[in-house]
């Protein structure tokens, strides 16, 4: 899953230029929706706009009932399962389990910023195009200083 996740986000990052001349706006519906279906059935995405997949060894952590993102909570279970839904394995420890099964496994040590939910609902794959595939925007022109006054 790991290797098709990093070959996947190349093929985003090379259509970013296409993207940007169809226009992220237009496109941010239909992606979105693809992107709920897909990531839906593989992960039972919840579609927070942040996409923290592959520094979580592929374990979503919007399914965490306390949608905790850096790690546990300390209610684990002795069975490796939720505090607050006993049935449920908790996400963090199926997060450690597939983080040691992946190569870049160490990124679960990453800290995630906090969530921004002004970002629910919208494609992370345009995010990773508009981010890694398109040149940074030019930084802000300084601001002129006010014209000096003639000599009198
Ligand atoms: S981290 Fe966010 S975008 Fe990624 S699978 Fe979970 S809810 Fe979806």
């Amino acid at each position: 899953m790991e290797a098709f996740y990093a070959g996947f986000e190349r093929v985003l990052v090379a259509l970013a230029p296409l993207a940007a001349r169809i226009g992220f706006d237009r496109l941010e519906r239909p992606v979105a929706a693809v992107e709920r279906t897909v990531k839906g059935a593989l992960f039972d995405c919840r579609m927070c706009g942040q996409c923290a997949l592959s520094s979580t060894g592929m374990s979503c952590p919007m399914n965490c009932p306390k949608n905790l993102r850096n790690g546990p909570c300390g209610g684990v279970r002795g069975n490796g399962h939720c505090e607050v839904y006993p049935e449920m394995p908790c996400v963090w420890v199926k997060a450690f389990e597939g983080a040691e099964a992946m190569r870049e496994g160490a990124r679960i040590r990453n800290v995630q910023p906090p969530i921004d939910h002004r970002l629910k609902g919208r494609s992370t794959w345009l995010a990773v195009m508009r981010d890694k595939g398109l040149p940074p925007p030019p930084p802000p022109e300084p601001k002129k200083k006010p014209a000096d006054k003639p000599a009198a």
